[in-house]
């Protein structure tokens, strides 16, 4: 056997040996995944897509199939499954009914139970903090609000600051993160024995 194909072996090898027969149904368990395993992989979804469209890397069809195959560890770390713009367009045409977009729902809840949240959660639950919005208003908000002759907004964000505290999220994301720098310390102790 050459080098290559001797590497291309055990890249495949650990594919197979990270795969998790089980994840399919851990999906079904959590709301918005009990349709799962209807998926006949058409297609449908992909091509209806709109972020599909503008960007390939993230394809439904494939996520669905990564989830269906096991890829667990894969599928929860990557970043793609939150690119979905939860426009519903794919629950209106699956000939299935797998209801994807509430499966990608139930992918990133599962996904940030186990530690890999949102990429950009922490900042915006900062914004959202500080300003009681996503978005920020600055001052030429306020002056197209004026030529609309609409009052202007001024942030009061007291109330969010104090809910957001209350409900501990900060801490709850914190903890959050934790597993994976533990999963991560793990596979790197595992690597060197
Ligand atoms: S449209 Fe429905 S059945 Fe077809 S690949 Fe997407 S989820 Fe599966
Ligand atoms: S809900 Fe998400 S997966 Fe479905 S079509 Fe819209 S962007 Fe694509």
């Amino acid at each position: 056997m050459t080098r290559e194909s001797q590497d291309q072996s055990n890249t495949y090898d650990d594919e197979v040996l990270n795969l998790d027969p089980n994840f399919k149904y851990e999906i079904t368990k959590q709301t918005g995944g009990e349709k799962l395993l209807r998926c006949l992989q058409c297609g449908t979804c992909a091509g209806i897509c709109p972020v599909f469209e503008v960007d390939e890397r993230y394809d439904p069809q494939k996520i669905i199939k990564m989830a269906l195959n096991g890829m667990r560890k894969e599928l929860l770390s990557s970043e793609l499954i939150w690119m979905c713009s939860t426009c519903y367009a794919c629950n209106e045409y699956c000939p299935q009914d797998v209801m994807v977009a509430d499966l990608m729902c139930a992918i990133q809840n599962i996904a940030t139970r186990y530690g890999y949240p949102a990429p950009a959660l922490e900042d915006k639950i900062q914004i959202l903090k500080y300003h009681a919005r996503t978005l920020p208003l600055d001052n030429f908000d306020n002056k197209k609000r004026l030529k609309l002759k609409l009052p202007s907004i001024e942030e009061k964000p007291q109330d969010i600051t104090q809910i957001i505290e209350n409900t501990g999220i900060e801490r709850i994301l914190e903890n959050a993160l934790t597993p994976v720098t533990n999963e991560i310390a793990g596979a790197v102790s595992e690597d060197r024995r």
